[in-house]
């Protein structure tokens, strides 16, 4: 199938959808700036990534742990959505949409997106481990009211995803009649069972990466591209007037 007929599909699968889950992933904020993990100079090939995304490292060393978190909000606070969180956004307004995100950034909700659920957390939040007070992010990554060292809320190695977020993330999963797989290896659990529940309960797959993925062979429609080009160019079909759908 081309490119277009691939897009028109898939907008028809959309505009007649009643209910629409999104799983995105990091390619959605890549060209925000921020790297993936898996990619060629994604986060996983320098070695301090792995290292502070567990909370051995935490208690090893808070100190280093804190500045190597700090940098990344700094990092993470310079970047802006794109035209790709834009999109989703505005699918949002058109159909009943639940975003299941696995993005720690936050620019989802900055795009203007509604019902976002943040499976592994936000960068944006902190959280104290000694008096259990959230907040933040902390200036000098210290909890402002111990003093403690502060770590980020997000999801670290060996730590278990909030059980509400991820029981509504399996609701919209089980309930939609479209599911959306952005920028995602749809290779961490339990994110990746997500689309495979779509699947068992009766949706149509979308999936929207840049790479083949393995979900590709399951899948109703598949989009190889850039989510920020593709997400627009699919929204224009979706919504070519941008006006509300019923
Ligand atoms: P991943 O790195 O495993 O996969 C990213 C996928 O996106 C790859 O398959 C790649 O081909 C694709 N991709 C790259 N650029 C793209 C683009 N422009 N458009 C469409 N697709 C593109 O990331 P993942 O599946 O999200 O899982 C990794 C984990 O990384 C998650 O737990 C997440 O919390 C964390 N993470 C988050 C961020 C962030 O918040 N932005 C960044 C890196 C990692």
């Amino acid at each position: 199938m081309f490119l277009t007929d691939s897009l028109i599909s898939a907008s028809d699968l959309l505009r007649t959808a009643r209910k629409v889950a999104v799983l995105s992933g990091a390619g959605l904020s890549k060209a925000s700036g921020i790297p993936t993990y898996r990619d060629t100079g994604g986060l996983w090939r320098e070695g301090d990534n792995l290292r502070f995304s567990s909370l051995d490292a935490y208690k090893e060393d808070p100190r280093r742990f804190a500045a190597f978190w700090k940098k990344r909000l700094a990092d993470m606070g310079k970047a802006r959505p794109n035209a790709g969180h834009q999109a989703l956004a505005r699918l949002g307004r058109v159909r009943e949409v639940t975003h299941v995100t696995q993005n720690v950034d936050g620019l989802l909700s900055e795009a203007g997106a509604q019902n976002v659920l943040e499976l592994h957390g936000s960068l944006r939040r902190w959280r104290c481990s000694q008096c259990s007070r959230g907040g933040g992010p902390w200036l000098y990554g210290r909890c402002i009211r111990c003093f403690n060292y502060a770590r980020p809320d997000v999801v670290m190695f060996g730590e278990s995803l909030d059980p509400e977020t991820l029981l509504r993330a399996e609701q919209a999963s089980a309930a939609c009649d479209v599911f959306l797989l952005v920028g995602s290896s749809a290779l961490v659990y339990p994110a990746a069972e997500l689309p495979v529940k779509a699947l068992r309960f009766g949706a149509k797959l979308i999936v929207l990466n840049a790479e083949p993925l393995l979900l590709d062979h399951a899948a109703d429609v598949v989009l190889h591209g850039d989510a920020e080009k593709l997400l627009p160019a699919l929204l224009q079909h979706v919504d070519p007037v941008g006006r509300s759908i019923t």
